[in-house]
Parts: structure tokens; sequence; C-alpha cells
């Protein structure tokens, strides 16, 4: 199981071998953390998500580009459940973070860094959002050795601390 360890920041600015993007499904970048992963990706990621996602990406489903101009080596992109349009099935939600560590172990990383998804446009309850992460992301099996979770904010910083104690 990878060690967890929890930051507070931009996830644009790790290092960790592979950083983890909030999606959409349509894979052409958005608002949020997507947007900021492209934005200091560069062009390349966007050209990447292109031609290998010609028709997107499933909700709960992940894939990785390149990370264009970030310290990463690769972008792995995730599609989460949309709260706010009626997607709450938690195991969708998990499944983010599931698939999240396969591909990251296609790619050999070792570490990884990950935001909350669906914590932010598409609404998903902060507690709720950050129990699931520290529960799928501790209890997978993976070669991943270490998981940063990246909290953007004090409120996401707490929910994710709040998760860690119990766990
Ligand atoms: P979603 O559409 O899946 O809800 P968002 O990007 O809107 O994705 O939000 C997911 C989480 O990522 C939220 O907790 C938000 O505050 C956080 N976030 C936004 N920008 C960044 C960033 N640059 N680094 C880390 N986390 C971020």
């Amino acid at each position: 199981m990878p060690r967890l360890e929890l930051v507070r920041g931009d996830i644009t600015r790790e290092a960790t071998d592979a950083v983890v993007n909030a999606a959409n499904s349509a894979m052409r970048g958005g608002g949020g953390v997507d947007g900021a992963i492209h934005r200091a990706g560069g062009p390349r990621v966007l050209a990447d998500c292109v031609t290998r996602f010609p028709r997107g990406l499933a909700t709960g489903d992940a894939g990785w580009t390149t990370a264009g101009d970030l310290a990463a080596h690769w972008v792995i992109h995730t599609v989460g459940p949309n709260y706010r349009r009626g997607e709450r099935d938690r195991g969708l939600l998990a499944s983010c973070y599931r698939r999240s560590l396969e591909v990251a172990d296609e790619l050999g990383v070792r570490s990884l860094a990950v935001p909350l998804i669906s914590a932010g446009i598409y609404g998903w309850p902060l507690q709720d959002a950050a129990d699931v992460a520290v529960e799928t992301l501790g209890g997978t099996a993976s070669l991943v050795r270490e998981v940063r979770i990246v909290a953007f904010d004090g409120a996401a910083h707490d929910a994710v601390a709040a998760a860690l104690a119990r766990a």
C-alpha cells in the first residue's frame, strides 16, 4: 500500500513522478485544477489528450499523458463523478483513485500527487471526498510508494487531516 502524505498547496508545483488531474470526460481542459495543470503544463498536455483520448474518457476511469512543462513526468487524468449533476456513487469516486494507481503502476511511478477529485466544481461534499480519497489511496495495493494528497486550501487540508486521523 502507498504511504499517504498531506501537503497544502498547488499541485502544479509538485515534483513527484506523476500528478493526477481532475479532468472532465471530454479531456480537453477545463476549470479548477484541470485549468491549472493545462496552463502550467503548456500545449503539449492538450495535444497529447487529443491524440490519446479522441473520444474522451469515462467517469471513474483514468489515463495518462505527458506532463509537458511540469516538473512531473506524467499527468494521470481521471474523471470524477459530477455530484452537482446527481452522480453520487461513492464507488465511482473510489474508482478514480484506484484507476489512477493502476495507471501509475503501468508507468512505473513511485511518487504521485493527487488533488481531491470531484470536491471543487463537481460539488462532492468535502469531508466525504477526503474520506474516499484516504480510504482508497491507503487501501489499494500498488507499487507507488508515496502518495501526496495536495489540499488547495485550509478547508481541504482539515478534511484530509481528519480522514487520515481516522484511518
Ligand atoms: P472537480 O471538477 O473534480 O470538482 P476541481 O478542480 O474543481 O475538480 O476541484 C478539485 C479539488 O482540487 C478542489 O478541492 C479544488 O479546491 C482543488 N484545486 C483547484 N486547483 C488546484 C491546484 N492548483 N492544486 C491542487 N488542488 C487544486
